[in-house]
């Protein structure tokens, strides 16, 4: 097997059992080693460390599998790590969720591999070379734990080009996915999926919990659902007993999806409007117009994606969550989020307090919300506590 020597001054992290290398962090690497060839990474004083795949075009220049010098990474080590994942999300499927991250990457000791299950399709995602030349062995251990599930591929993520891998999507086994799947999630409530064209895999998994606190919240108020998608959070409001559901979206498609799941679940289209409008014009318009809301919930997409735009992205959560809480009545919440890796919860939580003192409100933190817990953490690697939020009343 190929070595890799590892800086003296760069070894902590991983000695902490932090899955990613750095390129900086390499003092010394075997010639000729191929994409996502499995390598021994050694200490600077050559002792064994981990073993990882490697990746020469992208910053994380290993991503490590295992900790044990004694792994073989094979078929069956994979399916052992698949199989002990699914174990982990047993409880979750037997409280009604019938979409479920099965494979959380690090999360699951599997770097660069997501595994998502929506009804009887698993919806897969790749995005590191060394899992695509562990891609047979993935399918194959997929089929014999899920004998009776169609796999689809949606190997499209933004990580897997920087790795210098081709796009790939498609059905791999068994059906193709229908356009839209309802997925039970909560034991109640169904939630439009589109595996095939829909974001990530299909849809937001991680906001189940989140979710499902609106249903808790949304009793007779009136609601503003922001970054709506296919109207997740809007639908638990309505079951909630909401009386009327403002769902923005900048997404037509995304938005035909939440009106098509209103009326799938049973429930009333006169109650919620669909919206399809740049959230910050819109937010800034309502503002002007003095309406103000029970429930405000704010879910953007990320705005930061690398230390370069940290302030940029700052200033654009700051902006969001001033006019949100503006929004927000007295004696109503605002449900914030922000799935920035980068991002900590003590930042988030900072940006929400100053926007609090610009948009000159009382704020209360009541509840922090995070994915939920099949987007399993590694403990070690704090960037896969990504999405995390806040339950904030106004007063
Ligand atoms: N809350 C959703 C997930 C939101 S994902 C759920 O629970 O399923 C973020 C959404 O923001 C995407 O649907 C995307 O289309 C939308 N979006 C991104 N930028 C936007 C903007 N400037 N204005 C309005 N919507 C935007």
């Amino acid at each position: 097997m190929h070595q890799i020597i590892l800086h003296p001054q760069r070894e902590k992290s991983l000695l902490r059992h932090h899955p990613w290398i750095f390129s900086k962090a390499v003092a010394y690497a075997d010639k000729d080693i191929k994409p996502g060839e499995l390598v021994k990474v050694l200490n600077s004083d050559k002792t064994f460390i981990a073993q990882g795949h490697f990746s020469p075009h992208s910053q994380i220049r290993v991503r490590v599998i295992s900790f044990n010098e004694k792994d073989v990474i094979d078929k069956i080590f994979i399916k052992n790590r698949i199989q002990a994942a699914v174990n982990l999300r047993q409880r979750l499927i037997d409280a009604g969720n019938d979409g479920v991250r099965i494979v959380a990457a690090e999360g699951d000791f599997l770097p660069g591999l997501i595994i998502d299950k929506y009804n009887n399709y698993l919806s897969i995602s790749i995005s590191s070379y060394g899992m695509e030349n562990l891609r047979n062995e993935i399918i194959t251990s997929l089929q014999e734990i899920f004998p009776t599930c169609s796999i689809y591929e949606r190997s499209d993520t933004a990580s897997r080009l920087k790795e210098g891998l081709k796009e790939r999507c498609g059905v791999i086994t068994g059906e193709l996915p229908p356009d839209i799947l309802y997925v039970r999630e909560g034991n109640s409530v169904f939630i439009p999926i589109d595996i095939k064209n829909g974001h990530k895999t299909g849809g937001y998994l991680d906001q189940r919990k989140s979710r499902i606190r609106v249903g808790e919240l949304s009793k007779g108020c009136k609601v503003l659902n922001c970054f709506s998608y296919t109207g997740g959070f809007g639908l638990w409001a309505l079951k909630g007993g909401a009386i009327r559901v403002e769902n923005v979206d900048i997404s037509a498609h995304a938005l035909d999806l939440a009106k098509q799941g209103v009326v799938f679940n049973h429930l009333d289209p006169g109650r919620c409007r669909f919206i399809r409008e740049d959230v910050f014009k819109f937010l800034r318009d309502k503002v002007e117009a003095g309406e103000q809301y029970d429930l405000v919930i704010l879910d953007p997409p990320k705005f930061i994606d690398g230390t370069s735009n940290l302030k940029k992205g700052c200033r654009g959560y700051q902006d969001i969550n001033r006019l949100g809480l503006l929004l927000t009545k007295k004696g109503g919440r605002l449900l914030t989020f922000s799935c920035s890796g980068l991002m900590d919860l003590n930042l988030f939580q900072k940006i929400v307090a100053d926007a609090a003192l610009d948009a000159k409100v009382n704020a209360q933190l009541l509840n922090v919300l995070r994915q939920d817990e099949d987007h399993v953490i590694a403990l070690p690697c704090p960037e896969s506590f990504y999405l995390k939020g806040l339950e904030v009343a106004v007063n």
